[in-house]
């Protein structure tokens, strides 16, 4: 099939929910991409903050293709060597007690908010409110399109599942009004990456931390872009010295492989009982092979490489602040942003960068988004910001 064969057929046969870059993609090595015609890519976005061993790893293709020949399936009645690994190697050396698995980051969502509800239920607490963010991601089911503090992706699936209220982010005295003794967790990003790359400030997640802790409210992390060293750290709430009582994992975790993850510490933690909830995917040996594969490499020195690649990467980008259509450049790690002013166009930039060989992509706020590969190497990163530095030197405005 060649790529005009397959855009006929997405056009007429593809449900119409996605606006696609002119390219198909047929394999790619580390951060560099293929398309059908031959060209080759270095790729800033490895999927969205997902490829973070890059393509074809060695290690993680060798799993995969092992654990295939063993057992890609057999639910969640029998016990599970993979996941079992992946409880132990993920939840050790970390605060959390326990997980659950499913298959993606709404999932994840999904999960925590029923395990809270499910946890002052327990307790009989009447608690019916969960404040997340204006602005903020936490996925297209239901009740995260719902959580997810932006009107546009929930008003026309009303009816909306009750007992979400949004606060201004990084607005700790709205956030104090709102969490008061009928809210059961107040969930937050502590870089809201699907609106463009930002993060949250210090005070704000401590102290928003220490109002949950003394009104009894459970405190949850929404990690699915975040987490597994996309920040520099194995979790993004680590640069803020809290200890949440759930996070949620997902894009990174399986390196690519889908899998997500609900993490939880102390009493809320054990707050499901059998057939309270579920999954008959999720957590699968092939996932959870994958996923081992990630932890792994990150507890061997690719955690310290993603902070240095993330630096230099930030070093590289910041220089384009002397461009006076470049409002800020900001982020944590390899999760980094570039807002543009009204003058130029986020999307017009990401295609132009694509004809010349260098995926990127959007944020809103009309916003830049680099989210490479962790194994990214730094040549890349220089062809790929040259390229940068050059077509922002072209663009008039
Ligand atoms: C991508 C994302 C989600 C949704 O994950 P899916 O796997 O697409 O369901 C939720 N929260 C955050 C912060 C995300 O970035």
């Amino acid at each position: 099939m060649d790529l005009k064969e397959i855009k006929e057929i997405d056009a007429k046969r593809y449900m119409t929910v996605f606006n696609r870059q002119n390219v198909c993609f047929t394999h790619g090595k580390g951060s560099k991409l293929y398309d059908s015609y031959g060209n080759e890519y270095i790729d800033m976005g490895a999927g969205i903050a997902v490829n973070c061993l890059g393509h074809d790893h060695p290690d993680l293709t060798a799993a995969v293709c092992e654990q295939a020949h063993k057992l890609l399936h057999i639910s969640n009645l029998y016990y599970n060597q993979p996941q079992a690994e992946l409880c132990r190697n993920l939840l050790d050396d970390t605060i959390f007690d326990r997980m659950f698995l499913c298959n993606s980051g709404a999932e994840a969502n999904e999960g925590a908010i029923k395990l809270v509800r499910k946890y002052f239920y327990n307790k009989g607490e009447h608690r019916p409110k969960i404040v997340t963010a204006i602005n903020s991601f936490h996925g297209r089911t239901l009740a995260t399109v719902t959580a997810t503090g932006q009107d546009k992706y929930s008003r026309p699936f009303a009816p909306l599942p009750d007992g979400f209220v949004h606060v201004p982010f990084n607005d700790f005295a709205a956030l104090k009004k709102q969490a008061d003794q009928q809210t059961a967790a107040i969930l937050l990003e502590v870089v809201q990456g699907e609106s463009g790359v930002l993060p949250a400030d210090y005070d704000y997640i401590v102290n928003a931390y220490a109002l949950a802790k003394s009104r009894g409210i459970l405190f949850i992390i929404d990690e699915v872009q975040t987490g597994m060293g996309r920040t520099g750290k194995l979790f993004g709430f680590e640069h803020y010295g809290i200890q949440p009582d759930i996070i949620t994992l997902a894009k990174g975790l399986g390196g690519g492989v889908p899998i997500g993850a609900v993490l939880a510490r102390g009493d809320v933690a054990t707050a499901f009982a059998p057939g309270d909830h579920g999954t008959t995917f999720g957590g699968n040996p092939l996932a959870c092979a994958a996923a081992n594969v990630v932890v792994d490499k990150l507890k061997n020195g690719l955690l310290e490489e993603a902070a240095q690649k993330g630096e230099y990467l930030l070093g590289k980008l910041s220089k384009l602040k002397k461009f006076n259509f470049v409002r800020d450049v900001r982020g944590k790690g390899l999760l980094l942003g570039v807002q543009l002013n009204d003058k130029v166009k986020n999307t017009e930039i990401v295609g132009k960068m694509a004809a010349s060989g260098v995926i990127i992509l959007t944020a809103g706020n009309n916003t830049l988004r680099f989210a490479p590969a962790l194994t990214i190497q730094k040549d890349e990163i220089d062809v790929a910001c040259d390229k940068l530095m050059d077509l922002f030197a072209r663009t008039n405005i």
